[in-house]
């Protein structure tokens, strides 16, 4: 990855642009937070991760999207995608990083594992959280 210094307000505002929609919340820092990140990488896995919520959501109503960001006790900085879509059954949770692995008729399964082949590049890691019928959370941990 060729790193630079990325502005996550700046970040979040190109994706707000990509991803208008209403229901799709960024909770953006007040004080300036950055991250070191091959800003084209990674933003291609937020992309990823938020066609998919987008996709979990369907034509739900009452549908949510949130992109936050926090800084966990040992001081990693912390992305979090959620969503309040069709959840993931737990014996596919296990092989969502798969690559081709999809439960979508016309899926490619490329996205997830994609996400994670890039997160490892940076040294961090993704990682989920998922009730079935409640939505799923997908979690980017950049190291310090
Ligand atoms: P694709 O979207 O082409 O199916 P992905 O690698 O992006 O491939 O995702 C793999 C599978 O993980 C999906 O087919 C789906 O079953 C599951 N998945 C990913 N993100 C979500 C989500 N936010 N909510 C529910 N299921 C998800
Ligand atoms: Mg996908």
């Amino acid at each position: 990855p060729v790193r630079t210094k990325v502005s996550i307000a700046e970040l979040c505002m190109d994706l707000k642009k990509l991803f208008p929609e209403e229901y799709i919340h960024f909770e953006i820092p007040s004080s300036e937070m950055n991250l070191y990140i091959d800003r084209a990488q990674i933003e291609q896995v937020l992309i990823n991760l938020l066609k998919n919520a987008r996709e979990a959501c369907g034509k739900q109503s009452d549908k949510y999207i949130q992109v936050e960001i926090a800084i966990s006790p040992a001081g990693n900085k912390i992305l979090t995608v959620s969503d309040n879509g069709e959840g993931i059954l737990p014996d596919v949770l296990d092989k969502i990083f798969v690559p081709f692995f999809t439960t979508k008729t016309t899926g490619s399964g490329i996205g997830l594992s994609l996400c994670k082949q890039i997160m490892t590049l940076h040294e961090g890691s993704i990682n989920v959280k998922s009730e079935l019928g409640k939505g799923s959370r997908f979690i980017l941990t950049f190291p310090k």
